[in-house]
């Protein structure tokens, strides 16, 4: 009886020595999401925005963030050719890009990572890049500008409730002025969108319409109604390409637009699952309702 005793508590020592050990595991960054934003070309103010995609991941302790920044419209063919991100090193790319096409090194390096299981998550006018390249279209599911038309794919909206996919002529990308609006659930068995609210007003934006692409593999996680289509228009989405996944957003046209807490909460979450294909971070407590955006308090702005 006393040795089976002795034997119980050694295991419960033991047990407590493998608990410290994890412990010790996280704090040396064993579990952390690494994030790699890439930028360097957009039509849109990347240098106010990146910083706060870097901001947005540093309100929680699970992500690691790097900035990979390529040539810029005058950039030499040395400086191209040096330009080379180790996407291999990362759990998920955030592309911040629209500008011109990469070098065939660096695609082919992009398409293997998110083949292979690499997460990808694209943010608002990265969905208005590369409309030449197939396979980042099909990673991205639907996009604008760039000559998108009817080759490139369908549209894709709700109508009625219904979701509708449009095979009709026309260009692929439009949207009205900025504003505030309202974004409505439609999944709420995927992972980034389980228990969102189901209907909460977003910070002044552009409300992308018309969007057109391949529409492969793709979840419709979220919408707004758009008045000049007077369709529900796609904002959040999720996709499947090969073993990865990508999580795009339509949201964060400026630094303003990305300062509220839907941003923040659904870039934290659809990042987390672009990474490691589950959601554990929770939604906050103050996220916006219906009638009411909640902007992100000065604190938690980068500094001026
Ligand atoms: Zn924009």
């Amino acid at each position: 009886m006393k040795q089976r005793f002795t034997l119980a508590i050694s295991m419960m020592v033991l047990a407590c020595f493998a608990f410290v050990g994890l412990a010790q595991k996280k704090e040396e960054g064993e579990n952390v999401i690494k994030v790699l934003i890439l930028d360097g070309q957009n039509n849109h103010k990347w240098k106010e925005t990146t910083p706060i995609l870097q901001q947005i991941y540093g309100t929680n302790d699970k992500f690691v963030v790097e900035v990979s920044t390529s040539p810029d419209e005058k950039g030499t063919e040395a400086e191209w050719d040096a330009w080379r991100p180790e996407f291999s090193k990362y759990d998920v790319v955030v592309s911040n890009y629209n500008g011109q096409m990469w070098p065939g090194e660096v695609r082919a390096a992009f398409v293997d990572f998110v083949e292979n299981g690499g997460g990808f998550v694209v943010v608002h006018a990265a969905d208005n890049a590369f409309s030449m390249w197939p396979e980042y279209n099909e990673m991205i599911g639907l996009g604008g500008w760039g000559g998108r038309n009817e080759k490139s794919g369908p549209y894709v909206y709700y109508k009625d409730g219904e979701l509708v996919v449009d095979r009709s002529e026309g260009p692929g990308g439009n949207h009205g002025p900025q504003r505030e609006f309202i974004v409505t659930k439609r999944a709420d068995d995927h992972p980034i969108t389980a228990g969102m609210t189901s209907d909460w007003l977003h910070t002044k934006d552009e409300l992308y319409d018309k969007l057109r692409g391949p529409a492969k593999n793709m979840t419709v996680l979220a919408t707004a109604l758009s008045e000049k289509t007077h369709r529900d228009e796609p904002m959040l989405m999720a996709l499947t390409y090969g073993e990865g996944r990508v999580f795009h957003t339509t949201l964060g046209h400026i630094d303003y637009s990305m300062q509220c807490r839907g941003f923040y909460d659904t870039m934290l979450r659809g990042t987390e699952w672009a990474a490691t294909n589950s959601v554990t971070i929770e939604w906050s407590e103050d996220f916006p309702t219906k009638d009411k955006t909640t902007p992100i308090t000065a604190a938690e702005k980068v500094a001026e």
